[in-house]
């Protein structure tokens, strides 16, 4: 019977063998590249007379909160009209805070001229954070300068515009244009742009950038950067990496500001199955997000 016994050994030594090669092979190096990726977010500005200093600028929310330092009683007043004027035409609204303002407010007595021009106020954002999907103003300030002598408080509003990300126009009766006079108006296209720019909920919106994978025998190397393009800070999220249907990974990422994301860099993650076709990494985020969409990214075998 001794064959018996040989052929069990062989059978053995070869089954040993397979697993072997199962577990170890193929000491192949595999590189997976992009197979879709959804980043087809847009909202249309409006093309109209008075255009932004950079596209879609807005603060993260409809209501922004500001503080007044410095003023005098009437251009305080000036200033306060001006934000009223705004939240009537538009569905901005504006609160006035003690500390931590998004817009801050001062004056100055001491007139400014620039060429020949005497200067009526100064005003910008002073905190812009880019993401794919807005360019978000996280501060604004503005000087007055010349009180306003219009029925409607003018150098304010024209200031508060700039702060929220408007250019000049060059319509003389713009409110907008550089040299400033009582019968200037708001135009309807600057109107449409805020109400378009913050019709957009202000959520998180995590996405994931920069993926690139490599298989070496059956671990895998990775690198991926989690990113809150949104318009709040995001809570916690999971991250789980799948090869074809099966999971390989899962690890959590800490909240992010907006505008900011979390580099990482996995190595030696053991994938089971002999043959992969492609991997698909996952945010999974429970909070509402801007575009759910781009919570996922695939990449397939280079081939
Ligand atoms: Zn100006």
């Amino acid at each position: 019977m001794s064959y018996k016994i040989f052929f069990s050994l062989v059978f053995f030594i070869l089954a040993v063998a397979l697993l072997g090669i199962y577990w170890l092979g193929p000491f192949t190096e595999v590189s997976f590249g992009f197979k879709e990726r959804n980043y087809n977010f847009s909202l249309n500005s409006s093309n109209g007379e008075v255009s932004q200093f950079y596209p879609k600028m807005r603060f993260p929310t409809s209501s922004i909160s500001y503080r007044i330092e410095d003023c005098p009683l009437n251009k305080k007043e000036d200033m306060e009209r001006s934000f009223e004027f705004i939240s009537e035409k538009t569905i901005l609204g504006f609160y006035s805070v003690q500390n931590n303002e998004e817009i801050y407010v001062t004056c100055d007595s001491q007139s400014k001229i620039e060429g020949r021009l005497f200067i009526a106020g100064e005003g910008g954002p002073t905190n812009i954070t880019q993401t794919s999907n807005f360019n978000v103003i996280k501060q604004g300030a503005i000087t007055l300068i010349k009180e306003s002598k219009c029925p409607i408080p003018n150098v304010g509003i024209h200031e508060l515009l700039h702060v929220l990300g408007f250019d000049h126009s060059p319509n003389p009766n713009n409110i907008m244009y550089e040299l400033s006079r009582c019968n200037q108006e708001i135009s309807q296209d600057m109107i449409d742009t805020i109400n378009n720019l913050y019709s957009t909920p202000s959520y998180a919106d995590l996405s994931i950038e920069n993926v690139s994978a490599v298989m070496h025998g059956k671990y895998l190397n990775t690198n991926l950067t989690i990113v809150n393009n949104g318009l709040k800070n995001s809570e916690i999220s999971t991250i789980r990496i799948y090869a074809d249907d099966e999971m390989v990974k899962e690890f959590e990422i800490e909240e992010l500001e907006i505008g900011y994301g979390s580099k990482i860099s996995l190595q030696n993650i053991l994938v089971f199955q002999i043959s992969i076709d492609e991997l698909r990494f996952v945010i999974s985020y429970d909070q509402q997000e801007i575009n759910k969409e781009d919570n996922e990214i695939v990449l397939d075998i280079k081939k």
